[in-house]
């Protein structure tokens, strides 16, 4: 007789508190953050730990070139300004991300034109991007979405053939190599995160790598009001250009710097827990971790679940199925969760098109002013949403221990399915 779900009273599978959060702290975090208020330089593009940091960065990478920003969004927003795309300019990237990298082409008055996505990795469809291309077009923007890697190549190809510029969102995916190369080093630009929940933590952060030195400069000048500053010069106080506020802090700068000490062992430990998953998950009727292709090392920002109600033999939507699932999961002590819940052409900003006022950038004079978003184009992005969401924990300093939780957890409810899902009605018809 298969356990009682906990949905009725069985024990639940993890106890409560078992599930650690991210990112693990340590003394050495403290002490580097400590130091700084010893060191009484609190900020400035050349700040010691700026500059430290951005050379670190630059070396991970493996770019000639490392900026530190205070946000990912103002790293991709700094690549969109020093590729020079702006007004009239479009910019092609993923119907799956979180809304920021679009809101970025935006922020400089160019619009953002969407594709759906490869339902294996749920990066770009390298495949519709071409048709998508106009005599505006100025960028590719791929996102290397739950730390996959976009498929780089085919992407490169037509970005090389149409002459656009190749920006990565790289903030879900510190680490991760495609064919052996980490992202951020394949595009001519690449834009990393580091607010509280990505795999190189800073409470807040941003970083920005480039191997061109135009883009580089370019992007220095914009983070900081447009000016030039440079460390063994006094400030001018002269605006070359339009820039905004992208400065970083010295108590960031030194707990990122600390986190990065241990960014690969960080990884490596994301890596076996999910591998461990997703063998395990193989020979759970009902679910099913991760596909991950020939061509990628991903870094596991997310460990993404797939729900595969015919497995269990329901012959139910799957969209009603997960959530049925994740209710007795739920109740074992196992957490799953989704953030973005509609392609991102889907949202209020892109339906109604307000951006700067008067219907700005869409409108603008410079654009072909025809650009609309049907939510109904990115099917895959909407089945991917249905039929998928993320588990909680799986990262340090969480370990083996809980995954076999976890395992023994989804084993229990995948025998139970159909007592699960009776449950569910039930609780959502009262
Ligand atoms: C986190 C994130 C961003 C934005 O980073 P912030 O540091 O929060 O501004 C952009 N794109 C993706 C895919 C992200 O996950």
């Amino acid at each position: 007789m298969p356990a009682q779900l906990a949905l009725e009273g069985g024990k639940p599978v993890v106890p409560a508190g078992a599930v650690q959060p991210w990112p693990p702290l340590t003394q050495a975090d403290r002490e580097a953050v400590l130091a700084v208020f010893e060191s009484n330089e609190l900020h400035g593009t050349h700040a010691p730990r700026a500059r430290a940091l951005e050379e670190r960065w630059a070396a991970y990478i493996g770019t000639r070139y490392a900026l530190v920003a205070n946000s990912g969004t103002a790293a991709l927003h700094m690549a969109i300004a020093a590729a020079g795309i702006g007004p009239g300019d479009e910019v092609i990237t993923s119907a799956f991300t979180y809304w920021s990298t679009a809101a970025a082409v935006l922020h400089n008055n160019a619009v953002p034109v969407f594709a759906d996505i490869d339902p294996r990795t749920y990066t770009i469809d390298p495949t519709l991007i071409e048709e998508r291309v106009t005599d505006r077009t100025r960028a590719v923007l791929p996102v290397h979405i739950h730390g996959m890697p976009a498929d780089m190549d085919p992407i490169i190809e037509i970005a090389r053939r149409h002459g656009l510029v190749v920006i990565g969102d790289c903030c879900q995916a510190h680490g991760a190599t495609y064919k052996g190369v980490k992202v951020g080093k394949i595009e001519d630009m690449g834009c990393f995160s580091c607010n509280r929940s990505k795999n190189l933590s800073g409470g807040e952060g941003g970083l920005f790598t480039t191997d061109n030195e135009d883009y580089w400069r370019h992007a220095d000048m914009l983070r900081q009001f447009g000016e030039v500053v440079l460390p063994d010069k006094p400030r001018e106080y002269n605006a070359y250009a339009l820039g905004w506020m992208y400065r970083p802090h010295e108590f960031v700068n030194a707990f990122i710097l600390s986190q990065l000490d241990r960014l690969d062992e960080y990884n490596a430990i994301r890596r076996q827990l999910a591998n461990y998953l997703t063998a395990a998950l193989e020979e759970i009727p009902g679910f099913a971790g991760p596909y991950t292709p020939e061509y990628a090392d991903p870094c596991y920002f997310t460990y993404v679940v797939e729900f595969r109600p015919h497995e269990v033999g329901l012959d139910v939507p799957t969209l009603e199925f997960r959530r049925a699932m994740e209710h007795a999961l739920a109740a074992e002590g196992v957490h799953m969760h989704q953030w973005q819940r509609m392609p991102v052409p889907a949202q209020d900003v892109f339906q109604k098109r307000v951006g700067y006022g008067k219907g700005c950038p869409w409108t603008c004079p410079f654009g072909r002013g025809d650009i609309y978003y049907d939510p109904a184009e990115y099917p895959r992005t909407w089945e991917f949403l249905a039929s998928h969401s993320y588990l909680r924990g799986v990262y340090p300093p969480n370990d083996l221990s809980l995954m076999q939780l976890y395992v023994d957890a989804f084993a229990k409810v995948s025998e139970n399915a159909v007592r699960a899902l009776e449950l569910y009605r039930k609780e959502a018809a009262s």
